[in-house]
């Protein structure tokens, strides 16, 4: 597993906390209790990862993890999870922009969505930043192993079609469970060539 290694780096919360934009990442996002921690964990193969994403007063920070050096994954906060004064959000929205918009180190975006409720207007905006930065995303329909075979490839197809109607070819989507852990291969195969590993 080429994300094995993966460890709990920094977080930041402003710019000048983020790690030199000399390197290679590829960010996760995704509403709360979509399963990002979950995915993150699946992905690196062992349960430490993500859950200081979660730690109250995280929630309005970016978590690297690193993979290799020059190599991170990089946690944005759930949208939801917490409500926060005005003017955070405001702080927030702006610091993302700027992360989406000038970060060259940002190879991807992963977009974690619950199976049962896709492609909510958290997910298309930030979908909708990669596009516009002519970066490629892909879509993790997450705890597919809530529904049956035939419910998970029906939303599947359907979530793929309104995908490409939306932003074109450059996103992609998957089935996923954190907790079968069905789809982490194919998963760990995209994130791993965003990477360069
Ligand atoms: P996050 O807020 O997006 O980081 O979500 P978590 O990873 O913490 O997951 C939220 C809840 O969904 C937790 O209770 C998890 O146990 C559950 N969950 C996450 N992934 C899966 C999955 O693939 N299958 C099932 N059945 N439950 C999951």
């Amino acid at each position: 597993n080429p994300l094995n290694s993966a460890h709990y780096l920094l977080s930041a919360h402003n710019a000048r906390q983020l790690p030199p934009d000399t390197g290679v990442e590829v960010a996760f996002a995704g509403r709360s209790n979509a399963g990002k921690s979950s995915a993150l964990n699946a992905l690196a193969g062992h349960n430490a990862l993500a859950r200081v994403s979660k730690t109250p007063g995280r929630t309005q920070q970016l978590v690297f993890f690193q993979v290799q050096p020059e190599r991170y994954m990089v946690d944005l906060p759930g949208y939801g999870y917490a409500k926060v004064p005005h003017e955070l959000q405001a702080h927030w929205q702006a610091f993302l922009d700027q992360y989406f918009r000038s970060r060259e180190a940002l190879r991807g975006l992963v977009v974690v969505m619950d199976i049962r409720h896709p492609l909510k207007d958290y997910d298309r905006q930030m979908l909708g930043y990669a596009v516009q930065r002519g970066l490629p995303a892909h879509a993790l329909l997450t705890k597919a192993d809530k529904l049956g075979r035939g419910q998970q490839a029906n939303t599947l197809q359907a979530v793929r079609k309104e995908l490409f109607s939306a932003f074109g070819d450059t996103v992609s989507v998957q089935t996923f469970s954190g907790e079968s852990k069905q789809g982490v291969e194919e998963a760990r195969k995209v994130v791993a060539d965003w990477l360069g590993l």
